[in-house]
């Protein structure tokens, strides 16, 4: 295991902000993990875990203690009947595509989210009317000291929430019951709804994907148009032009800039229409 020192968290975020984590280490294995955790316990260093960043605002001042990256390192799916099974780093387009391949049908809605299957379960990602806790069979679990699971009734979750976040675990492992479909036609609506996320999302400049949860009865990215702040712009943070429910990086972007501008809309909906505006986004770090 190679832990690095003041790693730039930058680096590893889709949004291309933040500071430095003050231990990280990549893992490769679920041993790996357990060793991580261990590591951190036996030093008294609080833990992070993350996947692939594309839902994280990192502070400017950085994490103080671990942060375990799992992704690319940890990732290998097999298939068995209708059920995919999958360590955490693997990407979801990925096993979204593996699924396709073997016509099983079920992740289609998973193919442009950016993350990892680790994340979407944490996160219960979901797009187009499709989410991932539906289709969770099985969770593999980690502590320090203990390697457990979760079936399909003992894993609840509801929007963009899941048990994952309320147990200190690290999710290693997940089983997904898939359908039985036709190859082409699952292709073809992938091939679909990438066309609508690239017509309608601004996937050419560094984001976190939706800045806010939907809330009841409203869309978000029409409520700040309507609050003329499509376009506004913090420093290098900016509302998307293109979907004002994206924050994007126009370059330069500090945490601290996107932070006054999550604020700055939050206010100013809750002044205009009476909604509380709750970040999707994970905000992590020292502030
Ligand atoms: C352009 C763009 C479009 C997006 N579109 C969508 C969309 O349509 N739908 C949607 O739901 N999301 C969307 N997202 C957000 C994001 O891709 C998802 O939330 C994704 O599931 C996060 O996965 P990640 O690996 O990047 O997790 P991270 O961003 O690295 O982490 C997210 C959270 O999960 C936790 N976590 C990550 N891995 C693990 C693990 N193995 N064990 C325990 N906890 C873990 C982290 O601690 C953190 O709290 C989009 C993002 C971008 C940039």
């Amino acid at each position: 295991m190679n832990i690095l020192r003041d790693f730039p968290m930058k680096n590893v975020t889709s949004l291309g902000v933040g500071g430095p984590a003050d231990y990280f280490v990549k893992v490769k294995s679920k041993e790996d993990i357990q060793e991580a955790l261990q590591y951190a316990e036996q030093n008294n260093l609080p833990v992070t875990t993350i996947g692939y960043g594309s839902n994280l605002l990192v502070t400017d001042k950085g994490i103080r203690g671990l942060v375990i990256q799992i992704a690319d390192s940890f990732a290998s799916a097999n298939i068995n009947g209708s059920k995919l099974t999958a360590t955490s780093g693997c990407l979801l387009s990925c096993i979204s595509k593996f699924a396709a391949c073997h016509a099983l049908s079920g992740l289609e809605f998973a193919v442009g989210i950016p993350g990892s299957l680790g994340g979407a379960i944490y996160m219960n990602a979901g797009a187009y009317g499709g989410e991932i806790g539906p289709l969770v069979e099985n969770v593999v679990w980690i502590t320090s000291d203990k390697i457990g699971e979760w079936n399909r009734n003992e894993f609840y979750y509801s929007y963009r929430s899941s048990r994952a976040q309320q147990e200190k675990v690290i999710i290693a492992e997940a089983t997904l019951s898939l359908t039985p479909g036709d190859r082409e036609s699952i292709f073809a609506k992938m091939k679909e709804l990438q066309a609508q996320r690239i017509a309608k999302q601004p996937l050419e400049l560094p984001s976190a994907g939706s800045t806010f949860k939907r809330p009841p009865n409203a869309y978000v990215g029409p409520l700040i148009e309507k609050a003329n702040l499509k376009g506004y712009q913090i420093g290098g943070a900016q509302v998307s032009t293109k979907h004002a429910g994206f924050i994007v990086n126009t370059g330069d972007a500090t945490a601290q800039d996107v932070l006054d501008l999550i604020q700055l809309i939050q206010k100013t909906i809750k002044k205009d229409f009476g909604i509380e505006l709750e970040p999707e986004i994970r905000i992590i770090g020292e502030l």
